[in-house]
């Protein structure tokens, strides 16, 4: 079977936010005060492993787990290892997971026994100072030994790194030279302006293409024809043995490729990140649906996943989506 929306899209890519919660307060993903939900209204582990197989019988073979800190969920490691058995029993062919890194040196082993491959980790600096101020109060140290632990596992691990105005625009060569000197490839990402943080967006978001211009003029990039099924367009160079790849909602739209819908953490199902519309699984979870109930709903909710997201820049840049990113993870 296959989930074909109505732009003859197919998707095959489940993101789940499995908590809204996290160990940091990225300056650009969160307010310094957050009110987190209480557990009741969050999916339990059975009502997100029902979900997944409802999608993984419609389709879906790749599953990423996100958050919020994907990591602080305590029965994570429970739900992994029951997602990477349907890898043998169904069509499912990966599970993967965006992480902070800060909890993945305790993890990394786990991670991998349990089928984790493929990791990416969220780093917008590599400077201490720097990253305490972007993350509220974060220590680097954990997440550089986070990666090296999970290098040691085995797991690929690929970096994203959001670029913000006048934060790390500087530090973009230093950070290729840092993953180039690992052998990570590496994502910068344009800032999405998801719901209100403490700074206005205009103040944080900073277009890729100048920044990719640049860049070009030391790397000569040649494009790469590697494609993960998703938004980033990835390069190569001579001077260069990873790949960089380039997220850019705002400057430059990818929806035509589309092939995701996410979970939040409630339940909520969005067919894009950049648009308000869900439709709500919480409900038909809790209550005694069967399902083919399920499936027909996926299937309905899939005819409404728009054409393109909404995100605008310029002095419309301050027009939020209605959620924070945590919500939906990335
Ligand atoms: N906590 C995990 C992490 O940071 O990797 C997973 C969830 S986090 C919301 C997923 C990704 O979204 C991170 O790479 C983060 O940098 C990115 N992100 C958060 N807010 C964003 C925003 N407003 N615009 C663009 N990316 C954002
Ligand atoms: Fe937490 Fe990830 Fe958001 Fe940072 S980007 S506050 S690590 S959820």
């Amino acid at each position: 079977m296959e989930l074909i929306d109505q732009y003859l899209r197919k998707v095959n890519y489940l993101r789940v936010s499995v908590t809204d919660r996290c160990d940091l307060r990225c300056v650009y993903c969160m307010k310094e005060k957050m009110q987190f939900l209480p557990r009741k209204d969050i999916l339990t582990l059975e009502e997100i492993e029902r979900l997944c197989d409802n999608f993984i019988d419609l389709g879906v073979e790749k599953i990423r787990l996100t958050g919020g800190e994907p990591l602080v969920r305590s029965d994570i490691i429970k739900l992994i290892k029951k997602l990477n058995y349907k890898k043998s029993t169904t069509k499912l062919k990966e599970i993967t997971l965006t992480t902070n890194g800060t909890l993945l040196k305790k993890f990394a082993k786990e991670l991998k026994i349990n089928g984790v491959n493929r990791i990416n980790v969220s780093l917008d600096t590599i400077n201490p100072e720097k990253y305490n101020q972007i993350t509220r109060f974060g220590n680097i140290n954990k997440v550089f030994d986070g990666i090296n632990e999970a290098i040691n596992e085995g797991i690929k691990i690929k970096i994203n790194t959001v670029v913000i105005k006048n934060f790390n625009e500087n530090e973009i060569e230093d950070l290729i030279n840092w993953t180039n000197s690992k052998k990570i490839d590496l994502t910068f990402i344009e800032v999405m302006p998801m719901d209100e943080t403490d700074v206005s967006r205009e103040y944080q978001f900073t277009s890729l293409t100048e920044i990719f211009n640049n860049l070009n003029k030391i790397y000569n990039f040649k494009k790469s024809n590697h494609n993960t099924g998703g938004p980033a367009r990835f390069y190569i160079s001579d001077n260069l043995s990873v790949k960089i790849g380039f997220i850019s909602p705002l400057t430059n739209n990818f929806c035509a490729s589309c092939n995701r819908v996410r979970i939040s953490s409630t339940g909520k199902l969005f067919m894009c990140l950049g648009q308000n519309d869900y439709v709500d699984f919480m409900d038909i979870m809790r209550k005694d649906y069967s399902d083919n109930y399920i499936k027909e709903k996926i299937k309905l909710a899939l005819n409404i996943k728009p054409k393109n997201h909404d995100f605008m820049i310029g002095s419309k840049i301050n027009q939020y989506m209605k959620r924070h990113m945590n919500v939906t993870g990335g």
